[in-house]
């Protein structure tokens, strides 16, 4: 194991030639030019699944919506049409006079809410159970199998429309519940699955959960096996975590060849990485050896903090920071109390991990919302904490925070130019939010404030009232509310 700690009590940012005043902002969004400045190898691209089930001939249309695209564009009051998966028009709708009369158009009034992307969580875990962590490997299949898709189906709930998985708890969950999903089987966001992580022996971090190699021969076969199985992305857990009281965030189980190894193997099979990397040594294996999604990073140094500015367009960042928050301030009710938190390192790792992550969006490095809800102290449904997170403590302003969350999580989908936006051609996935989340992203918390959830053009959620015209929302109980168009229905037997 490689002695990588941080010798210093205090890291270098702000660095003493920066002020203060540098980190606090109030103009445009910055990180839409740091995320279109994002370039992943051509070859690395996943597969661009779709979701099944969208009459192509369903209509939809949003009137008197203000519209927040996740382009940079401050919100504008307009209308908004989708036809079958995807949005037709956008802001002026031609022919809407015709559209409001045919009752074949389903029509949605904003009223003046917002109308938003689906957002999106770079490092999800839908087979967490929001439990007893140590539980979490005994839990037979059948029934990790349904938690896994009610985890899908409450990102869903919460808004969210797009996940890239950071690790499953069994080989194949993810898999399965993303073929699901694809396939119009059950509700959950577009989905990019994983298998489970990968440790070196002397390296596991939850027990039950992990699939083990040492040295750079096993990691290859390790790492192939899992793409053989479905995983779109392959996770590599590289460095400690305090919470286990052995095995410390500050510690990098991996050696240079060990990931070398990964690597090679992964992204000759046209597969992307991810690593939980929180100690130093490991953030720079990630930078040096082409990891590609880089979770946690709290232990950045300068050094490589310059090695991952030269990159920027070639690795994001997620950190997962809700976990640290949580788990310093928040866990008490489960057994684990603040000074216990403080006693292992979560207080110094979280004021460490905010100061580089603060350097990083001033560096123009991509930053991305998400990560480790599920456990018991992040429970599910709690999500977009995370963008309130960035905008209180990170240095994003609201709109930054949101565009990492839609824009940003499109781009590491590698589908920006069809998700992740409200623009013309692009998937439906979208919320209408009763409230304006660039004044209060707080508001993106209050699951009865999303009012309705829409993904790949299908209402997946939407109050009878959504479905009546003004005039007779207050007394149309007797009212006849149309079907919306059926859904389109395979078999759910597939070719094994
Ligand atoms: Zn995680």
């Amino acid at each position: 194991m490689a002695p990588g700690r941080l010798v210093d009590e205090e890291v270098a940012w702000p660095l003493p030639t920066v002020s203060a005043d540098q980190y606090s902002y109030e103009g445009a969004p910055r990180n839409v030019a740091y995320i279109q400045s994002l370039h992943y190898p051509k070859e690395l691209r996943p597969k661009s699944y779709e979701i099944q089930g969208t009459h192509p001939d369903s209509q939809i249309l949003f009137v008197d919506v203000k519209i927040l695209e996740a382009t940079g564009k401050l919100p504008y009051l307009g209308d908004v049409f989708i036809r079958g998966q995807r949005i037709e028009a956008i802001g002026h709708v031609p022919q809407k006079g015709i559209l409001l009369k045919d009752p074949k158009v389903r029509v949605f009034h904003g009223k003046g809410r917002t109308l938003m992307p689906g957002l999106g969580d770079a490092h999800a875990h839908f087979s967490w159970n929001g439990s007893n962590l140590d539980r979490l490997g005994d839990i037979a299949l059948e029934e990790h199998v349904l938690l896994t898709a009610r985890s899908a189906r409450c990102y869903l709930d919460s808004g969210y429309t797009m996940c890239f998985g950071a690790a499953a708890a069994k080989d194949r969950l993810d898999i399965v519940i993303r073929d699901a999903i694809n396939a119009g089987d059950i509700p959950g966001p577009r989905y990019l699955a994983n298998a489970k992580e990968i440790a070196r022996t002397d390296g596991e971090l939850v027990a039950g959960i992990t699939a083990f190699a040492d040295g750079p021969e096993q990691f290859e076969k390790v790492v192939s096996h899992h793409i053989d199985l479905g995983a779109d992305q392959v996770k590599l857990s590289m460095s400690g975590e305090e919470i286990t009281e052995t095995r410390s965030a500050q510690d990098c189980y991996y050696t240079d060849e060990e990931t070398a190894a990964c690597a090679r193997t992964a992204h000759n099979r046209g597969t992307r990485l991810c690593a939980h990397a929180r100690a130093r040594d490991s953030v720079k294996m990630c930078v040096k050896h082409e990891v590609d999604v880089i979770y946690h990073a709290s232990f950045i140094d300068e050094e490589g903090m310059d090695m991952l500015e030269v990159k920027r367009n070639r690795h994001v960042v997620a950190p997962g920071i809700n976990w640290l928050i949580a788990t310093l301030y928040e866990a008490e009710a489960f057994g684990y109390p603040q000074s216990k938190a403080e006693k292992v390192g979560y207080k110094k790792e979280l004021e460490t991990a905010i100061r580089g992550l603060r350097e990083m969006h001033r560096r123009g490095i991509v930053v991305l919302p998400g990560g480790d809800y599920g456990f018991a102290w992040t429970p599910h449904g709690t999500y977009s904490r995370d963008l309130a997170h960035f905008k209180n403590l990170l240095g994003f302003t609201a709109h930054e925070a949101i565009i990492a969350s839609t824009f940003g999580v499109a781009s590491l989908f590698m589908r920006s130019h069809e998700m992740g936006q409200l623009k013309e051609g692009y998937f439906a996935d979208c919320i209408l939010v009763d409230g304006n989340p660039l004044e209060d992203v707080e508001v993106l918390q209050d699951h009865d404030k999303l009012n309705i959830i829409l993904i790949n053009g299908r209402v997946h959620k939407a109050a009878r009232s959504e479905y009546l015209p003004p005039s007779m929302a207050t007394h149309g109980n007797n009212a006849i509310v149309p079907e919306d168009f059926p859904e389109v229905k395979a078999t759910m037997q597939r070719e094994i």
